[in-house]
């Protein structure tokens, strides 16, 4: 595996969107949805650091299934909080096709909040294939398939305090 971001770089990235998120919303009252699973340490480490009265919720949507390549997506919104007439701020780990953030929004959109914006923590280079652009964006890291803080291969790795692009002998390991 190769490090492509520290610890240090994950915490300073983190502190920089929270501070454009704090500077966006300006007091007003938030709700946050998380999307699951990639999401919870960033979740976690951003929420902590937002200053406005704050709802914390989730939502389920996967699309790997177990390896690398995206597979059909399925959205799980049963613990969503009632949002209408809310500003939400979707959050999730990684935007790459574009396809889960797009549908997550007309998700949330069809339930009349107040505002809908996103943030992401990484987003890959060269892959969207959608006009979307998530409003708030924590790095932009090259097309590599990347685990840690929060992002699995299989289901490993989500634990790693840093961010790592896999290789192909990696990708071979069984857990
Ligand atoms: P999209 O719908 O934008 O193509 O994919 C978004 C979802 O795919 C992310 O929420 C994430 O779960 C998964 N994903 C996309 N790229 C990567 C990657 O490089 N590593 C991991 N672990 N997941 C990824
Ligand atoms: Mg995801």
């Amino acid at each position: 595996m190769k490090i492509l971001l520290d610890e240090r770089e994950l915490r300073q990235g983190v502190q920089r969107l929270a501070a454009e998120v704090n500077r966006h919303y300006d007091g007003a009252p938030l709700t946050i949805i998380g999307v699951l699973t990639g999401s919870v340490v960033l979740l976690a480490d951003l929420i902590r650091l937002l200053e406005m009265p704050l709802r914390v919720g989730v939502v389920q949507a996967s699309s790997y299934r177990g390896g690398t390549e995206a597979g059909e997506l399925s959205i799980q919104a049963d613990f969503m909080p009632d949002i209408e007439a809310r500003h939400v701020l979707l959050v999730d780990d990684i935007f790459d096709t574009g396809n889960t953030l797009v549908e997550v929004v007309k998700l949330v959109e069809a339930l009349q909040p107040a505002s809908v914006a996103t943030l992401v923590l990484l987003r890959k280079t060269g892959r969207q294939r959608v006009s979307y652009e998530p409003d708030f964006v924590g790095f932009d890291i090259p097309d590599e398939f990347v685990v840690g803080y929060g992002l699995d291969y299989a289901d490993a790795y989500r634990n790693l305090n840093y961010l790592a692009a896999l290789e192909p002998e990696d990708l071979d390991r069984k857990f």
